[in-house]
């Protein structure tokens, strides 16, 4: 294999560690990062309250200070994301409350200059660069895909007519589409009946849909591929593309919330990004992976406080991102059962984490005084997952 450092990593699963600067006007006498080493040693402890007991410590596969670049968090993400074009899928995924830097770690602040690039857009160079350079040996073909977990729905984002209606007519097997058919075969029937008898139209619409509902095709079942079920897949070749989808993407986000920031703390954004290479001397066909995604934020909400949608949607982030911690701390502890089935995002990227696949958690912190205990809490998740 080409890229010796993915041989190199323990495991399948890492997890690094990025602490954000201050931002203005944030008091930085009072940061709970004691120490940030580089063998990946933290020492977090309230400077407020100071005790004996009060420093911890954490061990990552590496942590990533303050003034930590772009490029050097990508550099050492490069190894894996290299992986995918030797056919390996991989899951890289940012977990932290929000304003920890999630989402400047994936995406970056700004698309306009590419030192700010994240995660997503370096990677997505460094393929198309990678795949270039070997064109006289495998040619690849890159496909992405952008979808939005919110309230255990999944949306496309990618869609190009708008909010996308979710009709498992599209992307779903000749068996569905068989029963689709059929279903608007009875349903035109149905309104030649119409003609002569109105309530006999009702009565075969009540029983076409009782029928698929006994069919269960309602339900979204994951497919054996990799793909997200029911996601357009476009076609990139270059970085103008990309920046032309991911705008496509944003535009997308927002037009169904009224505040974007606040609603995209509070859905798990997933950019899949999959490669199809074949090898020009053997004609054999590989395929690889790669998720890139920007969790929902992890704070706790008071229980007391939140009441109605606010309540609704902690729940389902409470939910999913307790079942995403189960499922790494399942395969780290190579356990034979692994509960995929607890949440969407983990049914989505259930051919991507385990088995041959290989995981990376950025876990953000917030390094204000006033996140402290939010900054424990999201450590001790990451301790249970490393
Ligand atoms: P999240 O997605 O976790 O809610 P953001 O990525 O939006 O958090 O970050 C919150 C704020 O902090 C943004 O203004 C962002 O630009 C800034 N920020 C986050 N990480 C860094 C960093 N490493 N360097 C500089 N600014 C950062
Ligand atoms: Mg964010």
């Amino acid at each position: 294999k080409l890229y010796n450092e993915v041989q190199d990593l323990k495991g399948n699963i890492r997890v690094y560690c990025r602490i954000r600067p201050f931002l203005p006007g944030q008091n930085q006498n009072h940061s709970t990062i004691e120490f940030a080493g580089e063998d990946g040693e933290l020492i977090v402890s309230n400077p407020l309250k100071q005790g004996k007991d009060s420093r911890k410590l954490f061990k990552f596969n590496k942590v990533f200070g303050q003034a930590a670049s772009q490029e050097e968090v990508f550099r050492d993400t490069q190894p894996l994301i290299r992986s995918v074009l030797d056919g390996y899928n991989v899951c890289i995924f940012a977990y932290g409350q929000t304003g920890a830097g999630k989402t400047y770690t994936m995406s970056g602040p700004s698309l306009s200059s590419k030192s700010d690039w994240g995660v997503n857009y370096r990677a997505l160079h460094d393929l198309f660069h990678i795949s270039h350079s070997r064109r006289n040996s495998i040619m690849y073909e890159i496909g992405v895909q952008m979808v939005e977990i919110y309230n255990e729905q999944v949306r496309d984002l990618l869609s190009t007519n708008g909010p996308q209606k979710r009709y498992p007519f599209s992307n779903s097997n000749k068996y569905t589409q068989m029963l689709w058919a059929a279903f608007y075969y009875k349903l035109s029937i149905s309104y030649l009946s119409l003609n002569m008898h109105a309530c006999f139209f009702i009565y075969q619409i009540k029983y076409c849909f009782l029928d698929l509902h006994t069919l269960g095709i309602w339900n979204t079942t994951q497919p054996n591929g990799l793909a997200v079920p029911d996601a357009s897949m476009h076609s990139v070749n270059s970085m103008t593309d990309v920046l032309e989808l991911m705008n496509i993407g944003m535009t997308n986000r927002a037009t169904s919330a009224t505040a974007l920031n606040e609603r995209s703390s509070r859905s798990h954004s997933v950019l899949s990004i999959h490669v199809r290479g074949t090898d020009l001397k053997t004609n054999t066909l590989l395929r690889g992976c790669l998720h890139l995604v920007d969790l929902a934020g992890s704070e706790r909400v008071d229980r007391s406080e939140a009441t109605g949608d606010r309540l609704k949607e902690a729940q389902h982030i409470n939910k999913s991102l307790s079942a995403l911690g189960d499922v790494i701390f399942a395969l780290a502890q190579k356990s034979s059962h692994v509960p995929y089935r607890n949440s969407k995002l983990t049914q989505l990227l259930q051919s991507s984490l385990g088995g041959q696949a290989k995981t990376l958690m950025f876990v953000q912190l917030n390094p204000d005084v006033a996140s402290y205990s939010e900054t424990i809490s999201t450590l001790k998740f990451a301790e249970r997952v490393s």
